[in-house]
């Protein structure tokens, strides 16, 4: 993996390991909460793999990620399955490099949109991926002492990926 806020290696930590207080995770350590289903979809138990993988909320942003970068669409069945892919899916190095930035963010993102649903105003659901597209939340997230790449231009980045020049 490419270098990291720490914040962020901690939350892939806390995923991989199933250390998120998930509704779950608090419920089997008996801690009163009202529901354990899902707080973004309400529809199933909310545990590590459903918020970041099988919720629809997660699902369908994943779907737009892979797409917008034109790969093809890996079979994830869970976090450590998602960044098995990224690790081996075939790419030049810089290409998966900011690849790694683009998942490890929407990872990141996925869980503040879980984190705020109940909170006003509540993060949009297609803010996930439009906020991602436009760079801006990559930039906010790793903009600390230039952390991706030594590069701050979220341009640069996307560039990367399209093979477009940067301006
Ligand atoms: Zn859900």
């Amino acid at each position: 993996m490419v270098f990291v806020p720490i914040k962020v290696n901690v939350l892939l930590w806390r995923v991989v390991y199933n250390k998120l207080p998930t509704r779950q995770n608090l419920v089997d350590r008996n801690v009163d909460i009202p529901s354990f289903l899902c707080q973004s979809c309400s529809l199933e138990v909310e545990d590590c793999k459903h918020v970041f993988v099988d919720c629809e909320v997660a699902s369908q942003v994943w779907i737009k990620v892979v797409k917008w970068l034109d790969l093809p669409f890996p079979l994830i069945i869970n976090v450590t399955e998602l960044l098995y892919w990224v690790d081996t899916v075939s790419l030049p190095d810089l290409k998966k490099k900011v690849l790694e930035v683009i998942v490890l963010t929407t990872i990141w993102m996925i869980l503040q949109y879980r984190n705020n649903v109940f909170r006003s105003p509540a993060m949009k659901r297609s803010g996930i991926f439009e906020t991602l597209v436009s760079g801006v939340y990559i930039i906010q997230l790793f903009k600390k002492k230039n952390e991706i790449f030594g590069r701050k231009d979220k341009k640069y980045i996307i560039c990367v990926f399209f093979d477009e020049p940067a301006k």
